[in-house]
């Protein structure tokens, strides 16, 4: 495969943008690849600059439900273009997609608009605090919730990992009140809320993890998480960024059950645009500025080209058998791929919430960001290079969930699963068992 025009574009960014991109993952560097630069892209297909097309399994790490250019969404950015970029004042559509979301997600009673999933989950904490006026926040190794500081806590193995910050720039004090515990482990959660949970402002969790691969949530996970911050008063938030309007239209919380106090929305309800929202309980989110006293603004929130985008993509959520089709295909291409793996003799877990999905080589469940850790990572280089060689554009890390559209077809899985079936066997004599 030629990709010259690529690795030239690459050489230029990099003088110019740290590492030549603009989002950490995207440059490749954990399967040694260089990245692809993207030209177009119609449905479940990508066309990058040296006009190869891929059959596309990142969707832009979740948004692009409906796949690339749909139709009605990219009228609905065209005709609210047309009418103006910006205002910096209220419009119609806000409230359009406030509707639309609080009907799929009942818990979120009120919704405050965002540009990023980064700004939706640093500002619910920040309301979480100020309701509670209690400082802690605990979370889950392997769980993502944007770049923000007080978030970006080591995943650490043990019960409470306390104190490290995931980066050189987050002053220690900052994640001195920020515990990550382990995803899954109920005993250990509950334990850690006996001693600390009087203390605790919000437990905050991806209902469906999605950023160490896609870990689904033990039975009974989520319900221990509800009754321990209910007991402690303590408040739960659903970090749905991803999960949101993918697993389930009203997300994992309509899928599982559970109410959240506070939910986080991004990625879907964008439609590709940049958007974040967070949203719960009347009574909690009225303490948001200018209704309340806990301070969070915007200059370029609630933007009409995002909006129209994001409510064009939510109102095809609604059409009958939406997410029946999306999950006969999803389970289709999970299958597919776990055969391909056990049929080379390859060790490999297969994971899936509806077209969320994620194929771990391992020979353990995959339960927690421990067990994904046991994957061999040098065997996913090679399948993703594999992949990409064969016109599968898979997300580059094992810890990475892959997602199928709406524009993915029964042909588009087929070719796929035959990809992988040629990559995978070739691979066999180097990590076959
Ligand atoms: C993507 C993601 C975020 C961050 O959203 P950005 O728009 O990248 O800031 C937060 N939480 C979860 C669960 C995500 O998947």
């Amino acid at each position: 495969m030629n990709t010259e025009t690529s690795r030239a574009l690459f050489g230029r960014a990099k003088a110019l943008i740290p590492g030549g991109v603009n989002s950490p993952v995207r440059a490749c560097g954990s399967v040694g690849a260089d990245p692809l630069f993207i030209q177009s892209a119609d449905g479940c297909h990508l066309t990058d600059a040296d006009g190869n097309r891929f059959i596309d399994y990142v969707g832009s790490w979740g948004p692009l439900i409906l796949g690339h250019n749909h139709p009605a969404v990219l009228e609905a950015v065209m005709d609210a273009a047309r009418r103006g970029a910006s205002f910096g004042a209220p419009t119609e559509l806000e409230i359009e997609l406030a509707e639309l979301i609080t009907e799929a997600l009942p818990a979120m009673e009120m919704v405050r608009m965002v540009n990023s999933g980064t700004e939706a989950t640093m500002s619910a904490l920040r309301l979480a605090r100020g309701y509670t006026g209690r400082d802690t926040i605990i979370k889950f190794d392997g769980c993502y919730h944007g770049h923000a500081d007080t978030l970006l806590v080591g995943a650490g193995s043990g019960v409470a990992t306390l104190n490290i910050p995931g980066s050189p720039g987050v002053p220690a004090s900052v994640v001195a009140h920020t515990l990550s515990l382990p995803y899954n482990d109920i005993d250990g959660f509950r334990k850690v809320m006996a001693e600390k949970g009087d203390s605790a402002a919000a437990v905050i969790v991806e209902p469906v993890a999605g950023n160490m691969g896609t870990v689904p949530p033990a039975d009974g996970f989520l319900a221990a998480l509800r009754e321990e911050t209910r007991r402690r008063g303590a408040l739960l938030i659903f970090d749905e960024v991803m999960s949101g309007f993918r697993v389930a239209r009203g997300g994992a919380q309509i899928l599982y059950g559970i109410e959240p106090d506070l939910t986080c929305l991004g990625k879907i309800i964008g439609g590709g645009l940049p958007v974040g929202a967070y949203g719960g309980r009347k009574e909690i989110m009225e303490r948001i500025a200018p209704q309340g006293p806990v301070y969070q603004a915007g200059t370029l929130s609630g933007n009409p080209l995002a909006m129209a985008a994001g409510a064009a993509t939510l109102k095809e959520l609604k059409k009958p058998g939406f997410y029946r089709r999306l999950e006969g295909l999803s389970g289709e291409l999970a299958a597919g791929l776990l055969k391909a793996a056990q049929d080379a003799g390859i060790p490999a877990v297969g994971n899936r919430v509806g077209s969320m999905l994620g194929l771990f080589f391992t020979d353990r469940p995959v339960r927690n960001f421990e067990d994904a850790k046991t994957s061999n990572l040098d065997l996913f280089a090679a399948y993703y290079k594999g992949m990409r060689d064969k016109g599968i554009y898979l997300a580059p890390s094992q810890f990475e969930a892959g997602f199928v559209s709406a524009a993915h077809t029964a042909e588009a899985i087929d070719r796929t699963v035959g990809a992988a079936r040629e990559v995978l066997d070739g691979l066999r004599d180097r990590f076959g068992k």
